[in-house]
């Protein structure tokens, strides 16, 4: 068995993974608020650990794997409202699109999806508990966590208390005892969605739902929690709050958390107008570009976000399929132990990437076509682990040329070795084999493939 190292936010350490049953690896990821698509930063954790997800069932015989949906939040209402829709359409809507998009990045389904809404009775139970145990308490039909009663808060995002500026990140409210505390469940207004409870009716805070969600599928205490870097606080450090208030125990062994993206090395902000919808630039490239440029810095750095990450990202899975088209029959082969080691070292994606790239450059070097079959499989299977070269057709989906153009130079071409300038003409192929496409002169014309 391979040892996992992970950096665990818990611990401040690289921590080699031992689950706590190793027949059912157990793992829970926030996930999305459905008011509108992801971007390019909310890809980021989806796909690396999505990585995280196929090396654990890689390395154990189950995982399982829930990633919720936030499906009522105030942004939500407000831009329901705005679009004169109802909450369920929104929110129906948005899911599906989400669900698309991810299909198009390669990122496969988690074992459980829930959505907060259809968990409002277990957040209830869980804010019960907290107000048994003494944690919680209700005032002005709100009900709210006393975070100065827990011993260890600040445990993860090693804050002490008088470092949280209240009313920066913390929600302030003249219902509260003391400004830390945060809500679990707070009264609607009209129009907003609301559920009948022991404390009057109303609508869970956000915190809580990962909170009771987790624990129905996971148990009070599984292997991994992830979730971006912004979610360390409040939110993670809320979710632990209220599991030791209610559960007595921290949730997760392991807090594993990425790293912002960046757009042309700006934060992106709808201020600054460079936020980067998926969905757009699902428009213009292949999703496998995409997630091509999501692993190509490490998940606890910052990845920059530029038109030249993209070129190389195109320009390596370009290498990576043109090995995979010498393979005339793909064998039986075990993945690159190389990659998989860098996996296990707390997923370092950029050396197992490059790794990919050192095997398609053998391969393109080869001529011994039994060794390229065995390369190419090789090859295939440990990209496997990353969710790359899935595509079946990758240089008809992103050829470089549009169609137009090729035909546009074919017939430069035609008219050049007519005129017997065989200079231009060579010029105009090697142009096309540069851009991945062969040209063959028949009887009955020129014919173009990609290659
Ligand atoms: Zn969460």
């Amino acid at each position: 068995m391979k040892r996992l190292y992970l950096y665990n936010s818990l611990s401040n350490n690289l921590d080699e993974f031992r689950p706590i049953d190793e027949s059912n690896v157990r793992m829970y990821a926030c996930g999305p608020t459905v008011y509108s698509g992801p971007h390019v930063g909310n890809a980021r954790p989806l796909v690396v650990f999505d990585v995280l997800f196929r090396l654990l069932s890689l390395l154990y015989p189950k995982v399982t794997y829930v990633r919720n949906i936030t499906d009522v939040d105030d942004k939500i209402n407000k831009r329901a409202a705005q679009r004169k829709i109802t909450i369920r359409e929104l929110t129906d809507e948005v899911i599906e699109n989400f669900h698309n998009d991810l299909s198009l990045l390669n990122i496969l389904p988690p074992t459980i999806e829930p959505r907060a809404t259809f968990h409002i009775q277990e957040m209830i139970d869980v804010i019960q508990k907290l107000l048994d145990n003494g944690y919680a308490y209700q005032t002005a039909a709100h009900v709210l966590l006393s975070v100065k009663k827990l011993p260890n808060y600040g445990i993860l995002s090693k804050r002490m208390l008088d470092q949280m500026i209240p009313g920066s990140r913390v929600e302030i409210g003249i219902y509260k005892r003391d400004p830390l505390d945060f809500v679990l469940w707070k009264p609607s207004r009209d129009n907003e969605p609301s559920w009948d409870s022991p404390f009057g009716p109303g609508r869970p805070g956000w915190h809580i739902e990962c909170s009771a969600m987790s624990h129905k599928y996971l148990g009070v205490q599984f292997d991994i929690h992830a979730g971006g870097h912004d979610l360390i606080f409040p939110h993670h450090e809320n979710e632990i709050a209220q599991n030791y208030g209610a559960f007595g125990c921290l949730m997760a062994n392991y807090w594993i958390h990425n790293e912002l993206v960046l757009v042309d090395n700006l934060k992106m902000s709808k201020s600054v107008g460079n936020v980067i919808s998926i969905s757009d630039v699902l428009q213009k490239m292949d999703g496998e570009i995409i997630r091509y440029v999501l692993l190509s810095s490490h998940y606890q750095k910052k990845l920059n976000w530029t038109d030249q990450a993209i070129h190389q990202a195109q320009q390596s899975l370009n290498k990576m399929y043109s090995a995979l088209n010498l393979v005339t029959e793909f064998v039986e082969t075990d993945y690159d132990e190389s990659i998989i080691d860098a996996l296990c070292s707390n997923l370092n994606t950029p050396l197992a990437l490059s790794h990919l790239i050192n095997l398609a450059d053998e391969i393109l070097k080869e001529t011994d076509q039994s060794k390229i079959n065995c390369g190419g499989s090789v090859l295939k299977k440990s990209a496997s682990i990353l969710g790359l070269l899935f595509r079946e057709n990758w240089f008809k989906r992103n050829l470089e040329l549009p169609e137009e153009k090729i035909e546009e130079l074919i017939a430069q071409r035609n008219q050049a070795r007519k005129a017997k300038d065989y200079k231009k003409a060579d010029e105009i192929r090697n142009y096309l084999t540069d851009h991945h496409i062969s040209i063959e002169d028949t009887p009955s014309g020129t014919t173009w493939k990609v290659i």
